[in-house]
């Protein structure tokens, strides 16, 4: 299942954080995943916690971010938000998006003691 190996991505590099920075508690981990990133947010949701079981970040709060899509049209420089990553210039019409964000999928942050 994709999302439980992301899920379980976000819970290694959160552990090991933690660890380098002697936390021994996680109890917020901050997540941005973009609106048209592949990937379910409840999904990490339901899989976090089942990852995240017997680690440092048991029983964490995951707080997830949406940042929308954002692009740059490339032919005139208007930067706009998009529905899909093919969305055309508003302004020009152009097919030619930059991806400003909206595709990523990022642990921003953590708290813990
Ligand atoms: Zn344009």
């Amino acid at each position: 299942m994709h999302e439980l190996s992301l899920a379980q991505g976000i819970t290694d590099l959160v552990a090991e954080c933690a660890r380098r920075e002697g936390i021994g508690k996680v109890t917020r981990v901050l997540l941005e995943i973009g609106v048209a990133a592949a990937v379910e947010p409840d999904s990490i949701r339901f899989c976090f916690p089942i990852t995240a079981e017997g680690t440092v970040v048991e029983g964490a709060e995951l707080v997830i971010n949406r940042p929308p899509l954002r692009a740059r049209c490339e032919a005139c420089g208007t930067e706009y938000e998009a529905t899909y990553v093919a969305t055309s210039c508003p302004a020009c019409g152009a097919h030619e998006p930059k991806v400003l964000s909206g595709l990523e999928l990022r642990v921003v942050s953590f708290d813990g003691a």
